[in-house]
């Protein structure tokens, strides 16, 4: 028999959340399977509108980056991951310098702010590679943000480099990181971990990168994959390891969880997140981080009208209109948005538009539909991209 849980005791929490109390995981797992579906959204929306009081309350973000896949090179072998070949594999590639420098020229000529440089763990990569191809693009696009690769990269590059994870960090911030992508979380609890990237390090790993990066004046995201078999204590033990470090550093600027995209890979039969979970993983993680400012909804994995319902449910940023993607959509993500499409699909959902730098400062408030940029060039090319590569994990972040 399934026992009910208390309603009253849910409306309790629910209210107490919504005025601002902390919840406990145990509190947070009630919510996330047992609170009516409107009133955790309703409760996520206050808290949104709390934080954002003022001016920016009724504006939704978005920002103009392009997601650059240097190299499809990878020894860690997730098996989500249908981007990768391994080593020594026909299909392998590196880009050149030139290449990644032409695709950041085109990215700023197409109104960019920010390049996420994000690819496989190849054994060819050490640290100056890093370190040249940040030098460079600062060097030639000093107004790009370079907020880029990840905790699983610094490890990565500490094993090929031999070098210790702060030195990593502080080598790649020097040459011209500014902040981390929270790409390579995945889930970091231990079991589901194991099962769909057995190769990787383990989510205390990534979190005490992060630990360290954010120590070092260097800050970044944090990510979810959901959908990949894990239970639903796995989800909420998820956003309570990324609190726990947060409430050490303040160093995570927003929390970004997105569906597994299944096809392509060596978990193809697993069941990917419905929509209504990822709308009330979206709510809840409102809820939980009352420590992270920004939430991002996804419409990459999830599709535009599951992204303009996180707009409801606790969101206050889309993520971007992505120049290039080729990791999501390798493992069957379709979406395909431009600016004017993304600036229509905020408004419609009754908030603001505005173009965001990497920090959430706004560029552009798009006040008036009249003035709407209506310049089609800056779209995601993605799904006419590189679809014949393969699978997610390195993108939204
Ligand atoms: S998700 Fe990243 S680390 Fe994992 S196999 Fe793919 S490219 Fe490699």
């Amino acid at each position: 028999m399934t026992l009910r849980a208390d309603p009253v005791e849910i409306a309790n929490l629910l209210q107490h959340a919504a005025d601002g109390g902390r919840i406990t995981p145990e509190q947070a797992l009630l919510l996330y399977t047992d609170a009516p579906l409107h009133a955790l959204g309703e409760a996520a929306d206050a808290v949104r509108k709390r934080r954002f009081a003022g001016e920016s309350v009724n504006v939704a973000t978005y920002i103009i980056d392009r997601n650059i896949n240097y190299t499809n090179v990878c020894l860690t072998a997730c098996k989500f991951c249908a981007f990768y070949r391994a080593p020594g594999h026909r299909e392998g590639w590196t880009h050149s310098d030139e290449e990644i420098l032409r695709r950041c020229a085109e990215a700023v000529e197409l109104g960019a702010t920010q390049i996420m440089l994000q690819g496989g763990h190849s054994p060819e990569l050490g640290i100056e590679f890093y370190e040249r191809i940040f030098a460079a693009i600062k060097r030639d696009h000093p107004s790009l943000t370079l907020h880029s690769l990840g905790a699983s990269e610094v490890v990565h590059i500490g094993k090929v480099s031999r070098l210790e994870h702060a030195e990593v960090i502080t080598r790649l911030h020097a040459a011209g990181l500014d902040s981390f992508a929270g790409a390579g979380a995945e889930i970091l609890v231990k079991r589901p971990r194991t099962v769909i990237a057995p190769l990787k390090e383990s989510g205390e790993t990534w979190l005490s990168v992060m630990e360290t990066a954010h120590n070092l004046g260097v800050q970044s995201t944090a990510t979810f994959m959901m959908g990949t078999g894990e239970t639903n204590a796995e989800r909420v033990e998820h956003l309570s390891m990324v609190r726990d470090v947060q409430d050490r550093t303040g160093g995570f600027r927003s929390f970004i969880p997105w569906t597994y995209q299944p096809e392509n890979n060596h978990l193809k039969g697993r069941t990917q997140a419905t929509s209504l979970e990822y709308l009330r993983m979206i709510a809840l993680a409102r809820l939980f981080f009352d420590n992270i400012t920004h939430l991002q909804g996804s419409w990459l994995t999830t599709g535009k009208d599951i992204g303009q319902l996180t707009l409801h449910f606790g969101a206050d940023d889309l993520g971007s209109v992505m120049l290039e993607e080729n990791v999501v959509s390798s493992a069957g993500a379709r979406h395909r948005s431009n600016r004017t499409e993304l600036i229509e699909l905020i408004r419609s959902a009754g908030r603001i538009p505005a173009q965001r730098d990497t920090l959430y400062r706004h560029l552009v408030v798009h006040t008036d539909p009249a003035d709407d940029p209506v310049d089609d060039r800056v779209h995601s090319h993605f799904a006419s991209t590189a679809l014949t590569l393969t699978p997610a994990g390195a993108s939204l972040s």
